[in-house]
């Protein structure tokens, strides 16, 4: 049976998906997973907020201010009802994914970590949730120990149920794989941290554009992802931390609005999450993310999974059928994200004679260079797909792809 979404009624709604490129070719966008095009009316009600309701949020006692502060917990109460989390205050505004892990590890990690612990992360892991342990941990002297993956690019389970001991303080994981798409078992893999009272972080930016997120559901701790990847503004994300844990860190950083006294001796912090949101928040793109999370429950996310589910099931037999091209990342659970390589052929020239073709891929490390080591490659080739993608998109990356061979031979 055939999803019931229409990719073609969905592309009308994307202004940027009409134009074509490279001399007249229709634009075909398989990079999603980088960042997503936005909809006509996420367009619309950052132009409606400049133009009606822009003030400073938070602080003013004037018609506007009421207008902003109002839409942007709004914004924040729609976040909630995405991810299902318990509480509005349980959804802190930053600035995307990076910052969210960031946060977590200059404030939760900074407190409870000390010489001799260990953080758990994966193989598959992006920098983002890699770096900002890295730093932490270098600070404090605790380790960073990778569990790791088989050869479809799943995550090896009985390795990690090994890895789980005392020392560990936190599980840092992603919930899809930005290179491999594999789904982690994520649900699992946190109860297993929570029986001996690990807790665990959760890396959603590439889950939430493409499937039901629900926090209380996965009892995590903490889950972190972007509003650019899922059709909203860029510089807009949140972090969503249980309130016992969000209560009892530290602030991440100090300024405006995030305090309840201030003297110049010691200050006093506002209560979560206005502790964690120093200064003029992002309201305009809280507000946009607020936009797009009415579009996609127009949409319903169980219809946006079955969907990319299938498109990806066609561009996967699609593309192995491709001489020469090897597919990374074989998981049975998987996102709609392709990484492939073809014999003899540097995947940069591969990116550079699809663009010819107006088909926008990923070349490169994706950010996940530790990854790239595992897997023996330098570079992959990867496309990314969203709900405005088509199986005439894939056909045009197959094709795209015999005339890399025709080049290349
Ligand atoms: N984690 C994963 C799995 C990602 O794919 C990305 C973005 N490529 C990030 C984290 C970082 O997201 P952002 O750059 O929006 O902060």
């Amino acid at each position: 049976m055939r999803s019931s979404l229409d990719p073609y009624r969905i592309r009308e709604e994307f202004p940027i998906l009409r134009q074509k490129v490279r001399g007249g070719k229709p634009l075909v966008y398989l990079d999603n997973a980088a960042t997503s095009q936005k909809p006509q009316v996420v367009i619309d009600s950052l132009t409606r907020f400049y133009s009606e309701d822009n003030a400073s949020v938070h602080r003013g006692v004037h018609a506007l201010s009421e207008r902003a502060t109002l839409a942007y917990e709004e914004a924040r109460r729609s976040v909630q009802r995405f991810i299902h989390a318990a509480e509005a205050r349980e959804v802190v505004f930053v600035r995307g994914c990076t910052e969210a892990i960031n946060l977590v590890a200059q404030t939760f990690g900074r407190q409870r970590l000390q010489a001799g612990d260990e953080i758990l992360l994966t193989e598959m892991e992006h920098h983002s949730n890699i770096l900002p342990w890295q730093m932490v941990c270098a600070e404090k002297g605790a380790r960073i120990r990778v569990v790791p993956i088989n050869g479809r690019g799943e995550l090896d389970m009985e390795a990690y149920a090994r890895m789980l001991h005392d020392r560990v303080k936190l599980v840092a994981v992603t919930h899809v794989s930005n290179v491999l798409g594999t789904i982690n078992p994520v649900r699992e893999m946190i109860a297993m941290a929570h029986e001996r009272g690990i807790p665990a972080l959760i890396d959603g930016a590439q889950a939430v554009p493409h499937m039901p997120v629900d926090v209380q559901e996965l009892d995590c701790d903490f889950y972190a992802f972007s509003g650019h990847k899922m059709f909203g503004p860029t510089g807009i994300g949140a972090l969503y931390g249980k309130a016992a844990l969000l209560e009892a860190m530290p602030p991440y950083q100090g300024g405006g609005s995030m305090i309840s006294l201030v003297t110049f001796d010691r200050s006093t912090y506002a209560p979560i999450p206005q502790k964690f949101e120093a200064g003029t928040p992002n309201a305009a793109d809280a507000v946009g993310l607020h936009a797009t999370i009415e579009y996609l429950e127009g949409i319903g996310m169980e219809a946006v999974a079955e969907y990319e589910h299938e498109l990806l099931e066609y561009a996967t037999h699609t593309l192995e059928r491709v001489q020469g091209v090897r597919l990374i990342g074989t998981a049975r659970e998987k996102a709609s994200v392709i990484s492939f390589e073809m014999e003899g052929v540097h995947p940069h020239d591969i990116g550079t004679i699809l663009d010819q073709e107006g088909v926008a891929v990923r070349v490169g490390h994706h950010c996940c260079q530790p990854l790239m080591s595992r897997l023996g490659v330098p570079a992959t080739v990867r496309a990314s797909f969203a709900i405005y993608n088509t199986r005439e998109d894939v056909d045009r990356l197959a094709d795209s792809l015999a005339r890399v061979r025709e080049v290349f031979g």
